[in-house]
Formats: structure tokens, C-alpha cells, sequence
């Protein structure tokens, strides 16, 4: 006699359990398959080819009519169970009962719905069938249709790609730094985006998505930053979760998913459950890999036949042609994991390798994956690779391959691209000095010009010399930045705005990075290089800065902060005094001190209770005073012809205007400005990186003065009659120190390089130059002059900063 079994779902999963156990006991069972949806089973990974138009539904049919009638399989699709009676052994949809003697839960997943406004207006869909899919279709025909897909993963990715090549304009919002976050690096993120983006895709990473707009149906959606995307369609694929409602209602042991155990048997042994709705020893499934694995299973144990599920590792590559990526295993930074790294900029290949105990582990592979699968059996064998190690990264086929070449960023640039940005002169014009004869870098800037003025281009120079010349040419020893380039912080300067490099991992891979992620020295360099070239487009990144930027407060010896409010000016008022007491009441503050730049300093203040602190100190109108930046930090002042009998110039006005122009404007390293009333000078402006002495006829500017381990007094950058032109000067240098700087110079030392005379002829003379340096700067500022401490008193600010670790074993700038 026949056994009953009813399968809830006909997906992936359960179309391979009846193969085998069909094909094993083919006059066994009594199938009755439920499917929520109108149709069989079909191959519902190929819903992308089906998407994108290279494939029909037809084309991924697994389980066709004849199969099922052959089987005597009875069909009901289009009628999802609302019920399992487990008393009775029976479940049921609306339309009626099925009986059981054995059931299989195989309802697979249920896509998330980000619940922000207008989630549920009419042009909203997910994407997880055909239904989905064919709505896509049908919105591609409108003519200019416009598509917004919100999430940047695996399928978010291949929906993006099909509607494109539907012929709609596609724009992918993705709440994190770098697309597929979960299977590739920054680095292979980076090269998929450039992908993207090249065949039209606009991808907005970091964009977290507020609203969906639109009266009777979508119109657009709405980014929390403010930025608006017109939509005919959104997609939403940001994640799924196991499909377990039917067994939640039945009062079967649940998790996250079904639970089952090794056999795929649910706690009610007459119930076994398979694919994505199940959850195994704490572990949920998105890949079909693993679910096959568990139909073998399911099938074995309804025959009563020994077997066991042991998940398997998975690998990931994404079905859009012309796209190659491959992840597998773990990749993700950890102590005693080594990376092997290649990166081919010139034909935009990347791979990394990550290495533990002498076991590859991960493998993150973007542009060439034909070894994806050798790896991928190293990974899934754990083979000791000790013996190949060196040639590892170069896969089965090596056969005596070489390191990348150090010179190819520089190879690679076009001869149109600006090597010396002062005078104008491009790779081109070098190249020709060469090959008329040029054979060092003196004979360049003779005939060219170029490296003859701020000399910041010198290494660039002399790799266009190496890379021309090859062995006739030696290099001289540069400083590389650190261990993960050989090129310098000025050449790496160049190179970001050569070739209009925005964002890290663009630089990582272009640049022909090392390693995978860069390090500490280079990443909170690059973090500044990147934010001061193009502030409209990178955003800045907090974990490549050092603790104190991380946390807006000076890490103190004992692990205690120091919280300093800024003073415009070293002006202040009972009611600021006031809030400081309280605040140093309130919070049991040891000490409060005043700082050589006229600032008051509390020290001793808990990190956990930074954000509340700051609320406090926000209230009364105190910011942040960025006592802990490479950024502006004070304008000392004197109190001028307010107060003093000597004064010729409102020194304070002055200082407090200064103050609020240049507040919040990341730097390479401090700055810090006075403004004196008089030669006097009882604001010390003569030691400061900007220093103003106001005199009767006008004001004296000083630059590069130093007061610290070196001691230097401020040369005379120019003087100026009026306090606007003073203003401007100040700014226009800051500017010129922003964009030319090496990282962690302080301007007396970069003044030092590229000598006084550069500066003024920058500044001083170039009155064109100069606005320009101004408006970029004031752009600058449009975004970054923000009070860190409005933007972190919030309630998640005050978890981060709730006591979790031992602070004193974070490393102090
Ligand atoms: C567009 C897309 C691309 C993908 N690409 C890949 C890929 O490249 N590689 C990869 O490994 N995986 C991929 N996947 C994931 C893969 O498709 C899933 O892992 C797999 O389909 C899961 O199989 P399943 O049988 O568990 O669930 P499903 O295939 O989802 O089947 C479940 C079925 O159960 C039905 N159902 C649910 N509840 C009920 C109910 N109460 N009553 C009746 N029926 C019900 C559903 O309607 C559905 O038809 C992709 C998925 C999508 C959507
Ligand atoms: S610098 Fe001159 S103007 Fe300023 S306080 Fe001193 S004496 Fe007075």
C-alpha cells in the first residue's frame, strides 16, 4: 500500500527530494505537491537569465507536466497550506484537506520589506519568482522607465543588471560601504561597482533608504542623506528570511528556521522539513548547494535508509555576464591570517587569498575566476599549501609567474595625464623630453619644467623616467608611504588626482595595493588624501581614523577623555562658564584646565559618558573645539582695540572670524592660528601655522611658525591692507596645505619642501589660483563643517560608547 506524502512547496529543494526518492521507490508514495504559487517546480536561480531576456520561462522549467502526471503526482499549485492539523495528520490550503502519513515542509524563504513609508505602494516588489520577475518585464516596456533596486547584494545585483539590459535606467541603493559586502572585500567590491557603473548602473553605497515616494504608486525614492531617485519600479532584494509560519502555527520547534536535525526531521517525527525554511545546528542555508545535499537526505530517511546532513562550504559567483567574481570561505580580517594579494590594475583583476595555519581559507577573486574552483577545493580539503605558498596566488597552471610590477601605475597613466600639476605638465610632454634626449631629472625640469616648483611630483617624475628608460635610469630611494606600496605620499597624492581616484579601494586597486585593505599607516592617509580631493564625492571613513577622531575626545593616559568645547577666538561667556561647571559637577570631573590656546579643558571625563556630556555642552551652544584633530584647533587671540590701548586692529573680530571659516575642515595634521593687535604680539602669532599681527597700516601675515618638539618662527607670507584680504590669504593657504600636503606634516614642514616662494606665487600673485583654492575650500566645507558632537549625542552614539572593552588597551594617537 501506498504511503501518503504531501510536500508543502514546489521549489528547488523539494523537486530534487522527489528525484530521488521517485527514482528510488517509484511506486512508493502518494505525492500530493502544494505550491503557493501558479506553477512547478523551476529552476529559480535562472529567474536572472529569465530577467535580463537571455532566457524564457520555459527554458527553466525542471518539472514538467509529463513528469508530474508520470509520477501521478497531484498538483495543487496555486494553492498555499494555511494549516498543518498534526493531530490528525492532515494540512490544509483554502480550497480543502490533504492526509498524510509522512509531510515535507520545503516553503523556502520570504524576501524582507524594509517597513520605511510607501513600502507598500503599488510598483514595489521583491524578487524571489516568476511573478516578481515578469513584473519587471512588464515595467521595462514603458519607454524610459526608470528602476531604483534597494540592496546591493546577489540578487540585488543580477535584478540591477537585468532591468538594465531591459533598457531601464537602473540606480542600485546599498546601505553599505561596498557592494556584496558579504562575499567580496572593499577591493573586489570596488571592481564590481566600476562594472556596474560602466554599463550605466548608478550605484549609491552607504545610501539608507528613508521613504518610498509616490501618490498612487511609486514615484521615487528618497535617500536618508536627501539625495531622491525617480522610480517607475522598486525593487527591494535586502535579504530573506526562512518561510516558517505554517510551522510556527503548528507549534513546531522553531529558530530562526524549521529546526531539524541530522536526518531532516523536524520535532514531530512524521514531519521532516528541507532548503531555506530549515535551520541546522544553528546555521541557515541561500544557496542551493547545501540544499541539494539535504534532499539526498530527506529522500534517504523517507526510505528508511541511514544518512546524515554535513553542511558543505559554499561558493558565490554572480550570474551577470560579462561579470567575473568568485568568494568562498572566510575572509575577513583576524589575528593569525595572512593575505597573499595580486592586483593587475591595466585588465582590472584582483585576488586575494587568506591564509591560516598553513590552510587557505577564503578566496576573493574579481575579473579572473578560472581558478575559483581549484581554490575553492583547497578551501573545502583544507590542504596544507606550505609547499606552494609562493606561487599559490597564481594558481594550478604556474609556471614561473612574477610579482606585480611597481611601475605599472604609473605605465598605465595615459599621456594626457598631469604629472606636474604647478606648471601644467602632462605625461605626454615628459615622455617626449626623454625620448629627445632627457636622461635624468634635472634634464626634466630644464626642459619641461616639470618638478621644478613645489617638487611634490618628483617621484612621479622619475618613475615616467624609469618606466621610459627602464635599466638606463636608477631610481633614487624614496620613502614608500608603507609596507603595502613602494609609492611615495606624494606620488600617491598625484596619482588619486591624475586619474580622479574616489574612493579606497579605487586606489588600492589602481595603485597596485599590496595588500587587500591597507594598513594603518596608509589607510587614515588616503582616508585624508580622498576627503580633501573630492569632498562632494567620498565619504569619509571613520575606522581609518585614529581613536581620538573615532571618539571626538583625547584618549588620556589612564583611559579617561578630555573634553575641550570650542571658544571662538578664546571669547567665552557667564553662560558658556556656567554649562562647563555644571557639566564639571555633573560628571565628576578630576580636572579643568586651561590650555595654551585659551581653551577651557575638562579632563577625566568617562567614555561612556562622552555623549551625554556633549549634550549638555551642545545645549549652551558649545561644539566641539577638535582638540584631538588634524584639523583647525584654535585661533589664539589678544583682546586688541576692544580692551587695549595698543591695539591697531580688532585682533579679536579678526580670530573669531577665522574660527568660524575654518572650524571642522579636516587637515593633514593640526592647525592652529593667532591673531596679535600688535607687534606685541601677546597672542604669540609668530609660532603658530597662520599667524596674523595686525599693525596700523594692515595685517602681517606669517605661515609655517612651529612651537613644539621644533621651534621656528613664522615667515612672512605676505601683508595685506584689509581684514577680508587677511581672511582670504589664511584661507586660500589652508587650502593649498590641504591639497599638498604629505599626511602628518604640519605646515612648517611641508613649507619647508616646497619652499616660501611656492607658496606666494600660489597665493599671493595668482589672485585666480587663489579664489579657486577658496571656493574649494568653502565647498569643503559645505559638508564637513559639522559639529561631531551634535551628530553623536544620540542614542546610538550612547551604546558604542558604553564601557564594553578595556580602554586602555586601545592605541592612543
Ligand atoms: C533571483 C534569484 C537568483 C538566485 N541565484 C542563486 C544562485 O546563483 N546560486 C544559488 O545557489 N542560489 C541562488 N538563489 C537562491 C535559490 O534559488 C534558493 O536557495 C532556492 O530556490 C531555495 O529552494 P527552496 O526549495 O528552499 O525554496 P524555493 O525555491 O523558494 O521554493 C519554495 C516554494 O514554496 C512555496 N511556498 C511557500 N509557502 C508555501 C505555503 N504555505 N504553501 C504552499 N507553498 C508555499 C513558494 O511559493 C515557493 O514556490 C537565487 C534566488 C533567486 C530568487
Ligand atoms: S598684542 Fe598688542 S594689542 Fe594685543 S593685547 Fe598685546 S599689546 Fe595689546
Amino acid at each position: 500500500m501506498k504511503r501518503k506524502l504531501v510536500i508543502i512547496g514546489a521549489g528547488m529543494a523539494s523537486g530534487r527530494v522527489l528525484e530521488h526518492l521517485l527514482a528510488a521507490e517509484p511506486e512508493g508514495w502518494d505525492v500530493t505537491l502544494f505550491n503557493a504559487e501558479p506553477r512547478g517546480n523551476y529552476n529559480r536561480i535562472m529567474l536572472s537569465p529569465v530577467l535580463s531576456g537571455e532566457k524564457t520561462y520555459q527554458d527553466i522549467v525542471t518539472h514538467d507536466d509529463d513528469f508530474y502526471a508520470q509520477h501521478k503526482i497531484n498538483c495543487r499549485f496555486g494553492e498555499a497550506v494555511v494549516r498543518i492539523d498534526r493531530e490528525n495528520k492532515v494540512v490544509y490550503s483554502n480550497e480543502g484537506g490533504a492526509p498524510y502519513d509522512k509531510l515535507l515542509i520545503a516553503t523556502g524563504s520570504a524576501p524582507f520589506i524594509i517597513p520605511v513609508p510607501g513600502h507598500d505602494l503599488p510598483g514595489v516588489i521583491t524578487y524571489r519568482d516568476m511573478d516578481d520577475t515578469q513584473a519587471m518585464i512588464d515595467a521595462s516596456d514603458k519607454p524610459g522607465a526608470k528602476a531604483v533596486v534597494i540592496g546591493g547584494g546577489l540578487l540585488g545585483l543580477e535584478a540591477a543588471a537585468g532591468l538594465k539590459a531591459r533598457g531601464m535606467e537602473v540606480a542600485v541603493i546599498h546601505l553599505m560601504g561596498h557592494l556584496m559586502e558579504r562575499q567580496l572585500d572593499p577591493a573586489a567590491g570596488y571592481l564590481l561597482q566600476k562594472d556596474l557603473e560602466a554599463r550605466g548602473i548608478t550605484v549609491h553605497c552607504k545610501g539608507a533608504t528613508k521613504a518610498i515616494l509616490g501618490t498612487d504608486r511609486v514615484e521615487a525614492v528618497l535617500l536618508d542623506d536627501g539625495t531622491v531617485y525617480d522610480a517607475d519600479q522598486v525593487c527591494m532584494a535586502v535579504g530573506i528570511r526562512p518561510e516558517v509560519r505554517i510551522a510556527t502555527d503548528a507549534a513546531l520547534e522553531i529558530g530562526r528556521g524549521i529546526t531539524v536535525n541530522d536526518q531532516m526531521v523536524t520535532s514531530d517525527p512524521d514531519i521532516l522539513a528541507v532548503g531555506e525554511c530549515v535551520e541546522h545546528n544553528a546555521q541557515l542555508f541561500g544557496l542551493v548547494a547545501p540544499l541539494y545535499d539535504q534532499a539526498k537526505v530527506v529522500a534517504a530517511t523517507l526510505l528508511n535508509k541511514d544518512a546524515a546532513f554535513q553542511p558543505v562550504q559554499t561558493a558565490t559567483k554572480l550570474k551577470v555576464t560579462g561579470v567575473d567574481l568568485f568568494s568562498a570561505g572566510d575572509f575577513a580580517d583576524a589575528n593569525g591570517r595572512e593575505d597573499i594579494v595580486f592586483r593587475d590594475p591595466a585588465r582590472g583583476v584582483y585576488k586575494r587569498l587568506v591564509i591560516e595555519d598553513n590552510r587557505l581559507i577564503g578566496a576573493v577573486m574579481y575579473g579572473e575566476t578560472g581558478d575559483g574552483s581549484w581554490f575553492f577545493g583547497l578551501i573545502k580539503d583544507g590542504t596544507d599549501i606550505s609547499d606552494m605558498r609562493d606561487t599559490l596566488i597564481f594558481g594550478p597552471a604556474y609556471q614561473g609567474g612574477t610579482g606585480a610590477d611597481p611601475l605599472a601605475a604609473v605605465a598605465a597613466l595615459p599621456l594626457d595625464a598631469e604629472i606636474c600639476g604647478c606648471n601644467g605638465i602632462c605625461k605626454g610632454t615628459i615622455v617626449s623630453a626623454i625620448e629627445g634626449g632627457a636622461t635624468s631629472l634635472a634634464d626634466i625640469k630644464a626642459q619641461t619644467k616639470a618638478s621644478a616648483s613645489c617638487g611634490t611630483c618628483t617621484g612621479l617624475v622619475e618613475q615616467v623616467l624609469a618606466s621610459t628608460l627602464g635599466d638606463a635610469f636608477k631610481m633614487p630611494a624614496a620613502q614608500p608611504m608603507c609596507g603595502c606600496t613602494d609609492l611615495t605620499h606624494e606620488d600617491v597624492r598625484r596619482l588619486i588626482k591624475a586619474r580622479e581616484l574616489k574612493s579606497m579601494p579605487a586606489v588600492m586597486q589602481e595603485l597596485g595595493w599590496k595588500t587587500s585593505c591597507g594598513c594603518h599607516v596608509c589607510r587614515p592617509a588616503l582616508n585624508f588624501y580622498l576627503l580633501a580631493d573630492w569632498p562632494e564625492d567620498y565619504h569619509d571613513d571613520a575606522q581609518s581614523r585614529f581613536v581620538n577622531e573615532r571618539n571626538h575626545a583625547n584618549i588620556q593616559k589612564d583611559g579617561t577623555y578630555s573634553v575641550v568645547p570650542r571658544m571662538w577666538g578664546g571669547m567665552t561667556n557667564p553662560r558658556e562658564l556656567r554649562a562647563v561647571a555644571d557639566a564639571a559637577d555633573k560628571y565628576d570631573i578630576p580636572a579643568v584646565k586651561v590650555t595654551g590656546g585659551q581653551r577651557i579643558d575638562l579632563l577625566g571625563v568617562k567614555k561612556e559618558h562622552l555623549p551625554d556630556i556633549w549634550a549638555d555642552l551642545n545645549a549652551a551652544g558649545l561644539v566641539s573645539g577638535h582638540a584631538y584633530s588634524k584639523g583647525l584647533r584654535t585661533v589664539k587671540t589678544c583682546v586688541g582695540t576692544d580692551f587695549c590701548r595698543f591695539g591697531t586692529q580688532d585682533s579679536t573680530g579678526l580670530g573669531i572670524k577665522l574660527e568660524k571659516r575654518l572650524w571642522g575642515s579636516w587637515t593633514p595634521h593640526k592647525v592652529k592660528l593667532a591673531v596679535s593687535g600688535c607687534p606685541r604680539n601677546c597672542a604669540e602669532a609668530t609660532c603658530k601655522d597662520v599667524g596674523i599681527v595686525c599693525v596700523d597700516s594692515g595685517f602681517e601675515i606669517g605661515v609655517g611658525g612651529a612651537a613644539g618638539m621644533d621651534l621656528k618662527e613664522t615667515e612672512r607670507l605676505a601683508k595685506v591692507a584689509t581684514e577680508a584680504e587677511a581672511i582670504d590669504l589664511t584661507v586660500a593657504f589652508v587650502q593649498l596645505y590641504r591639497e599638498h600636503a604629505k599626511y602628518l606634516d604640519r605646515p612648517y614642514k611641508w613649507l619647508a619642501k616646497v619652499g616660501l616662494e611656492w607658496v606666494q606665487a600660489q597665493i599671493v600673485e595668482d589672485m585666480d589660483n587663489r579664489a579657486a583654492l577658496i571656493k574649494r575650500f568653502d565647498l569643503s566645507q559645505t559638508i564637513y563643517q559639522r559639529d561631531p558632537w551634535a551628530d553623536r549625542a544620540t542614542p546610538q552614539a550612547r551604546a558604542d560608547f558604553a564601557p564594553l572593552a578595556d580602554l586602555t588597551k586601545e592605541a592612543a594617537e
